[in-house]
């Protein structure tokens, strides 16, 4: 297994055996979380080594499960929070990072509300020579890349949970509906789940999905064997569907009104139990988080196991994101 990424920004440059290598590293990982005692679910493998979360903006499931992934390595985490925090005195964001660096953090973990801040932090600990790995959880409306790493576990560990690869999702029909346009999750997703012979089908009222998207990433080459479709109705997209991803409208990305109301969005867009009729037998239903029911997905349909992978999601982010963190720092 060689995995070569002294950060994980963008998921644009992952191979097929990057894929692997995080999905294999994830289901081991995942095997000691459901080891029967607590004390075996902890790991000495980052002992020694500073996490740092630095969230610019606001979080529960990410940085909760960074901090978690963190500890079960026993790694010793600091969080930063920019209330409290000297941003608020006038601090710039690199300044910010530098101060972690100086207290020797080893990786350091960005969300920000502006795409290209993690890049920017990185860019500048490489400049120093610091040796510290970056990982973006999440910058403005660019990429997620953790978010669609545990996505893509998700999916295949469903598939086949001894053996989770990436190629178990071709000939797969994965529909993306909602707020295409603003999300990062979106975004990272068509990267990885386009890197194998699976269609993805994207579907949005056209003021969340424009045209142009579809050239966000090039497929059909023999690099990127997926296939990218748009639709501006949900119907085709479900059809026949193996797996709905559903996202949340982004109102804090919008600058204007670009949606009638929430309950006209539902009402075309929204995954009911009368929608999944149209997806295949066995369709199951993913959500990044925070979901807000009875918007992009029914309150009772989030709540059904036999559909909704939701919680699934949230534990196997916490074995993706140890898998990351020890593939850049083990
Ligand atoms: N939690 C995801 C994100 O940070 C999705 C969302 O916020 O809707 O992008």
């Amino acid at each position: 297994m060689s995995f070569t990424h002294p950060h994980i920004l963008s998921l644009a440059d992952f191979t097929p055996e990057d894929y692997n290598t995080v999905l294999q590293t994830a289901a081991s990982f995942s095997d000691v979380l459901s080891r029967p005692t607590k004390k075996a679910k902890k790991l000495p493998t980052l002992q020694g080594r500073v996490v740092t979360n630095l969230f610019f903006e606001p979080s529960t499931r990410t940085r909760s499960s960074f901090e978690l992934a963190a500890k079960r390595l026993s790694a010793d985490t600091l969080n930063f929070a920019p209330g409290s925090s000297s941003l608020s005195k006038g601090e710039t964001i690199l300044d910010t990072a530098k101060t972690y660096l100086a207290m020797g953090t080893d990786i350091m973990v960005i969300r920000h509300k502006e795409s290209g801040v993690p890049q920017a932090i990185a860019a500048e600990l490489d400049r120093l020579n610091a040796n510290v790995g970056v990982l973006n959880a999440g910058d403005g409306q660019h990429e997620h890349p953790s978010q669609a790493l545990l996505d893509l576990f998700t999916l295949c560990f469903l598939l086949d949970p001894q053996s989770p690869r990436l190629e178990l999702l071709a000939g797969k029909k994965i529909a993306i509906v909602g707020d295409i346009v603003h999300s990062r999750v979106a975004r990272s997703n068509l990267w990885s789940l386009t890197a194998t012979q699976c269609e993805v089908h994207l579907a949005a009222p056209p003021t969340l999905l424009p045209q142009y998207f579809a050239q966000y990433v090039s497929t059909e080459s023999q690099e990127r064997p997926g296939k990218l479709f748009v639709h501006w109705s949900a119907e085709p997209a479900l059809q026949d569907a193996d797996f709905v991803m559903t996202l949340r409208l982004q109102k804090e990305r919008m600058a204007q009104h670009l949606l009638p109301s929430a309950r006209e969005y539902h009402h075309r867009f929204g995954i009911t139990r009368d929608r999944l009729k149209l997806c295949k037998p066995g369709v199951k239903v993913l959500h990044p988080g925070p979901v807000n029911r009875g918007v992009e997905i029914s309150s009772d349909l989030m709540d059904d196991p036999e559909f909704s992978l939701i919680s699934q999601q949230v534990s196997s982010g916490v074995a993706v994101r140890m898998a990351l963190l020890y593939l850049m720092g083990g």
